[in-house]
């Protein structure tokens, strides 16, 4: 369907044309151009050599859309979220496609202690600090560098004390697309003064396409015996409970529906799925989850140097903004899946280190790999 065609058979009020994305299709550029504080945001597109496109806006280094074949060769954009810089910033507390820094998901009380002084952070979930805090790195207009076809340098320097934070964090993150279908994302950090930090891409997927509605029909496979159970608030308690005997056992492919509505307790708190899974020992070279797309076939396989991962299936999502297509975020229509450092890691000393000092170098990579059966 033509754009024109799409907007003329829809009766919903577009306030945005921009997002009127056909399927199978990236975004306009034009939505994505924009001054913020002074800084050009715009859309960037990678390509391969399977047809595969890719495309990311500096405006909080968000991937926007990826477009995959599905089983039948058509290309599927497996990306959910918006598709202009204005509805991004209208779904702010949602995190579209973004680059999370500096700490990917939770910090308890929003205080933490390092060396012995405390560093007090604004809290805007609840009681807690989430994704970085009120002005996070999804809200910043990353400098961008297009270093060839298939590869996009994004840096941002944070000063020091942003958002309570200490230390000036000097952070690039490149997004490569490989011939193989793969998204291949490293993060690198170095600062002046010892600091916490935790980053991740908090990309929404729907492996049947954006906009194709709820993904509990999607298989997931996780290599985790662990998971880090929370607090009402969803600060974990520190301990590590085994997935064994409970809805949080994804060891063998099991569909993400299949057990979110079993009265436990863990899934209560966090209204569905929105868990750290502890990762078994891996490596860069095995899967450390896998995703599959009832209807498309399409197949996503993880793999990471973190030692967990949230698994978070779009619960708080309630359909008040809107994604490309002109469609709604309603609830559990995209799921993310974060390669993270445990939440609230500073405040919970058995958990790995999330420190950074100067003079060491805070490097950690993540692939996201697609194919379709
Ligand atoms: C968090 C969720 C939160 C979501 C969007 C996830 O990483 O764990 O609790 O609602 O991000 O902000």
């Amino acid at each position: 369907m033509s754009l024109s065609a799409c907007n003329q058979t829809t009766n919903k009020q577009s306030t945005n044309m921009t997002d009127s994305t056909t399927v199978g299709q990236l975004p306009a550029a034009s939505g994505f151009e924009k001054t913020i504080d002074g800084k050009q945001t715009k859309l960037y597109i990678l390509k391969n050599t399977k047809g595969v496109q890719l495309a990311i806006t500096n405006y909080g280094g968000r991937m926007v859309s990826l477009l995959v074949p599905d089983k039948a060769g058509k290309m599927i954009d497996v990306v959910a979220g918006p598709g202009s810089v204005e509805n991004y910033e209208a779904a702010k507390g949602n995190y579209y496609g973004a680059l999370i820094g500096r700490y990917g998901n939770r910090i308890g009380g929003a205080k933490f202690t390092l060396e012995g002084k405390e560093y007090k952070l604004p809290a805007n979930n609840g009681p807690n600090t989430l994704h970085g805090g009120k002005e996070g790195f999804d809200i910043k207009v990353w400098d961008a560098k297009q270093v060839d076809d298939h590869t996009l340098e994004l840096s941002y320097v944070s000063a020091d004390d942003e958002q309570g934070f200490p230390g000036t964090l000097k952070t690039t993150v490149t997004y490569k697309l490989t011939d193989d279908n793969a998204v291949e994302i490293y993060y690198a950090a170095t600062t002046d003064k010892t600091t916490v930090v935790n980053l991740t891409s908090h990309t929404y997927y729907n492996l049947n396409g954006n906009g194709s509605g709820s993904i509990l029909k999607h298989t997931l496979q996780l290599d985790a015996d662990g998971f880090t159970p929370v607090d009402k608030t969803l600060i974990p308690t520190g301990k590590i409970d085994k997935v064994e005997n409970t809805p949080f056992d994804f060891r063998k492919p099991s569909t993400i529906g299949s057990r979110i509505a079993e009265g436990d307790e863990q899934l209560k708190f966090g209204q569905g799925y929105d868990h750290n899974f502890v990762l078994n020992k891996h490596d860069l070279k095995t899967p450390i989850a896998t995703v599959q797309g009832d209807n498309t076939g399409i197949v996503m396989e993880i793999f990471t140097e973190e030692p967990g991962i949230q698994f978070y299936s779009g619960n708080f999502m309630k359909g008040e903004f809107k994604f490309k297509g002109d469609i709604k975020d309603d609830n559990r229509t995209a799921l993310a899946l974060e390669t993270q450092h445990f939440p609230d890691s500073p405040n919970k000393p058995a958990f790995p280190s999330t420190t950074l000092k100067p003079g060491q170098t805070y490097k950690t990579t993540t692939i996201y790999k697609f194919s379709a059966k």
